[in-house]
């Protein structure tokens, strides 16, 4: 193939990565799509095509779900103790993070994000999720049962792996979504078949190769590229698929549902969001309105829990909206590759339009601009860091997931109860997460109990752990990512009841 050029930022190791030819991973063998074709993928900096990958089809998805099921029904993994389980997911997540510049460097390349916050968000929480996913598999307990159905019964439950799980994830966070996916799977014994976001498949191929190197056996874990209706959708369709696990939009969490009913495979969604940022009087002022400024801003608002609506007390209402206005206008945009830039473009051509429609949909209707409102140079995905005020509720920028670096603000006033507030702040049929500014304990604490969502954050916003819980309520999803609890999404239950 040819050497396209690279930016010349890119390290020797990562730009060779980048101009080999890319393969996906199915029954432990890199290999094209069975029908040859391939797609291009972009520089969101600049719009030019940086590589080729395979384009996956249902040809392609029935073979990496055959490897799967085979690798579950009879393959050496399932006969691995769980302690030899555990060594392989650490083995990976050290040899990731021996190669976590390489990493950071691609995420920066194919996601447009700065390069400075994948090397300190996506690749160290990535590599911290299979550590601690990988403590898990060694702790999966059941319990004993006493029964009241006699005294002459043993009675105990155990978790057993769900079986083959197909995964389709998207293009926010790629590594960290591969990881948020393939951890927990590994860890209670599963297999997969991961497809990874069109836009954004980079990364997860170099983590098929550390898969590869870490030992895992044929058909554990195969990796496909391609588009969502020709790879995803007969992943979510495949009768010898035993749950499936998504991340994307709403619109699409809902097709996925519907494709599961074939077979009524298990199905986890984490979907989209509108999530409240919430700043009372009280609060340390610089403290919210930069914590504001973020919820939005980071990873160019590309986060499905992105503090996109901004909802101010009236005394503090101009003071949050300027501060986040002026800071809007200090970010420093620019290539993800340069070692300065703070805000990178968005991921595509589509996404740029979506946004920029939604900025325009907000003027239209009547909100106005405080802050950027335009696409920042000619060339790339970039949208500038914008804040929206005068919003009425039922305006689309108030109501619909923007997915960009675009804030509405909102007031609430003095004589407005919890209740009512809280029920501004839950107007929305997403449920992922909120957060929470002031100094009085007691407000959070209500706050966080009338917020109908699956997380809260109070004095902070988008802090994520191995170990938290992450989900929705509503239309925000079904299930939770990470935490003890997403063992339970891979894991069925059985009871065994013996009579002595
Ligand atoms: P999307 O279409 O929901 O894509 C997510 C994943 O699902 C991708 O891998 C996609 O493949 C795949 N997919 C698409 N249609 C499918 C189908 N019929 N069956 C199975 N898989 C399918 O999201 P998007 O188009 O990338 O972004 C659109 C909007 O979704 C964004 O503007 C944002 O509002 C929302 N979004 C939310 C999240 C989140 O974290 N909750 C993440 C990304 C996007 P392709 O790669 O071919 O699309
Ligand atoms: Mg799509």
């Amino acid at each position: 193939m040819a050497t396209l050029a690279l930016d010349p930022r890119l390290s020797t190791v990562t730009a060779s990565f980048v101009n080999g030819k890319h393969s996906m991973l199915i029954d432990g063998q890199f290999v094209s799509a069975a029908s040859g074709k391939t797609f291009p993928v972009y520089n969101p900096a600049d719009g030019e095509v940086i590589c080729e990958v395979p384009e996956a089809e249902a040809a392609d998805a029935d073979r990496a779900v055959r490897a799967a099921r085979k690798a579950f029904d009879s393959g050496p993994w399932s006969k691995m103790t769980p302690s030899e389980r555990s060594r392989m997911i650490w083995k990976l997540a050290d040899l990731f993070e021996q190669h976590a510049e390489e990493f950071a460097e691609l995420e920066s390349l194919d996601n447009g994000k700065p390069v400075s916050v994948a090397r300190v968000a996506d690749v160290p929480l990535a590599v911290d999720l299979f550590r601690y996913m990988g403590g898990w598999s060694t702790k999966l307990l059941g319990n004993t049962i006493p029964l009241s159905a006699g005294l002459n019964f043993h009675a105990y439950t155990m978790r057993e792996p769900i079986g083959v799980v197909a995964q389709i994830i998207p293009w926010n966070f790629p590594l960290l979504m591969a990881a948020w996916k393939l951890g927990p799977a590994l860890a209670t014994g599963c297999t997969v078949v991961l497809k990874l976001a069109e836009q954004t498949p980079l990364s997860g191929l170099r983590l098929a190769e550390l898969i590869q190197e870490a030992g895992f056996p044929a058909g554990v874990v195969n990796i496909l590229t391609g588009f969502g209706e020709g790879a995803g959708a007969p992943l979510a369709q495949h009768d010898l698929v035993d749950k499936v696990a998504f991340t994307g939009s709403t619109e699409v969490g809902k097709l996925i549902a519907k494709a599961a009913t074939g077979n009524l495979k298990k199905v986890t969604l984490e979907l989209g969001g509108k999530s409240p940022a919430i700043i009372f009087p009280d609060a340390d002022m610089d403290v919210a309105i930069a914590g504001a400024a973020s919820a939005v801003f980071f990873n160019q608002g590309q986060c499905c829990c992105a503090g996109s609506r901004l909802l101010a007390h009236d005394s503090v209402f101009d003071q949050v909206v300027e501060g986040v206005s002026n800071i809007a206008g200090r970010i420093r945009m620019g290539p993800g590759l340069d070692p300065a830039t703070e805000l990178g473009p968005l991921v595509s051509q589509e996404q740029f339009e979506r946004v920029t429609g939604y900025i325009d949909s907000g003027t239209k209707q009547g909100a106005k601009i405080a802050a950027g409102g335009k696409r920042h140079t000619d060339r790339g995905y970039f949208v500038q860091p914008t804040v929206i005020k005068d919003v009425k509720p039922d305006m689309k920028v108030v109501e619909e997931e923007i997915f960009g670096p675009v804030v509405t603000a909102q007031s609430f006033s003095t004589d407005a109860d919890l209740e009512r507030l809280a029920a501004q702040a839950n107007d929305t049929i997403y449920g992922l997460a909120a957060s929470v500014w002031t100094r009085d304990i007691s407000t959070a604490h209500k706050m966080a109990r009338k917020i109908r969502a699956g997380t809260v954050w109070v004095n902070c916003h988008n802090v994520f752990d191995a170990a938290l819980p992450f989900g929705g309520y509503k239309q925000s999803g079904w299930g939770r990512e990470m935490g003890a609890e997403v063992l339970n999404n891979y894991t069925e239950l059985k009871a065994v009841t013996i009579k002595l």
